[in-house]
């Protein structure tokens, strides 16, 4: 049965009606004004999520119906689509967080949100600073051969790995992922330049949370982050969360890529939406601060954030200065195109997937409240 919603489309700055079942079957301009309409915009995607609402997604126990809580949960967050991220860990623990992830897709109502995988590691930098949270002992040099075991586990739903590109290895690696038609970012970082423009001729398209999993003290120039940011054939995505990067950094690194080429990402993880207190990542015990910072138990290192997408929305408004409308397409066409997502590649038009969010935007305080989050036609979410 077709569905039919009203709202105030940002992107095109006018009042549609949306006509839809799964997919979007018209989207056309209101010609009567509409007073009082609710706002609408494309579903948020988001290609960084470690947990939710207490549940991690880098165990191979985590039960099925916790995961789906977890994904109702980010649901009221404007959430339709994200990439479940599997960090480093030993093969057999991250082979079997994303058997684990894939059977619960497979298995919950709620699994339609999952678009595929993000796998963050394990060939990272060893260093610290650039290693941020993730454990030491189980880096290890980029490995076909353990790729392709991740596929064959997922159906080959893993979509997205990040890497550093200082690996020896790893041209030939991002080679053999990208003719897979996956996303290669480079991350968790200590390369020299040369590596990068090495790692970007390979197919590496994305630099993921720039700005983060860095040294606390680097060369003045050159360093791995100007290399980025200079490379215009990277997108970046960045977690605005008011705490991993400072407002300077946010916009300064906007200004070089371009809003069309930033991308908004949670790294949420498990105490992302839940109360503070101790919650795991992995094996690794991590605290939630009463201000809202993730951190490895009893340090200050952070270890993923406590970000919700529509909070994140906000806060590029309030912290970088982005109109609504930019702040939007960081959050839904952006990842939608850097992260292949199908279906998704052109908004609220039709011949889309019939993923939106209804929200109510006050201006003055730059606030975003969810309404309604819709998911191929079906509704999620109702506040
Ligand atoms: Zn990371």
């Amino acid at each position: 049965m077709t569905k039919k919603c009203f709202g105030h489309d940002v992107l095109r700055g006018g009042n549609i009606l949306l006509e839809f079942r799964s997919l979007i079957q018209l989207a056309d301009d209101l010609v009567e004004p509409a007073a009082g309409l609710p706002h609408l915009a494309a579903g948020f995607i988001d290609l960084q999520v470690n947990g939710f609402a207490g549940v991690d997604y880098n165990s191979p126990d985590t039960p099925h119906a916790e995961i789906g809580r977890s994904l109702r949960a980010q649901f009221a967050t404007g959430t339709t689509r994200l990439l479940p991220t599997v960090i480093t860990g030993s093969a057999p623990g991250m082979l079997g967080s994303l058997r684990n992830l894939y059977a619960a897709k497979r298995a919950l109502a709620e699994g339609v949100a999952i678009e595929g995988f993000h796998v963050e590691g394990p060939h990272i930098s060893p260093e610290e600073g650039p290693r941020g949270a993730h454990p030491r002992q189980h880096v290890r040099p980029p490995d076909v051969d353990e790729y392709r075991r991740w596929q064959e586990a997922t159906d080959g739903l893993v979509k997205l790995v990040t890497i550093a590109p200082e690996w020896p290895e790893a041209p030939a690696y991002i080679e053999a992922l990208v003719r897979d038609g996956v996303t290669v970012a480079i991350g968790h970082t200590a390369a020299q330049g040369s590596d990068i423009q090495a790692a970007v001729s390979a197919g590496a398209t994305l630099s993921t949370h720039l700005g983060n999993g860095a040294h606390g003290v680097m060369p003045r120039h050159p360093n791995y982050l100007w290399e980025q940011l200079a490379e215009d054939r990277l997108n970046a995505d960045f977690i605005v969360d008011g705490i991993h990067i400072g407002a300077a950094f946010l916009k300064v690194a906007l200004r070089a890529k371009g809003i069309e080429r930033s991308i908004l990402v949670t790294d949420a993880s498990s105490p992302a939406g839940a109360t503070p207190g101790r919650y795991m990542l992995g094996d690794q015990a991590v605290d939630l601060t009463e201000d809202d910072r993730v951190v490895l138990a009893g340090h200050t290192r952070l270890a993923g954030s406590a970000l919700k997408m529509h909070r994140g929305v906000e806060n590029l408004m309030r912290i970088a200065g982005l109109t609504l409308a930019e702040a939007l397409t960081m959050a839904t066409r952006n990842p939608a195109r850097v992260g292949r997502i199908a279906g998704r590649q052109r908004g609220l038009a039709a011949g889309d997937r019939a993923d939106f969010v209804v929200f109510d935007f006050d201006a003055p305080a730059k606030s975003v409240t969810i309404r309604e989050t819709w998911i191929g036609g079906e509704c999620f979410f109702r506040g």
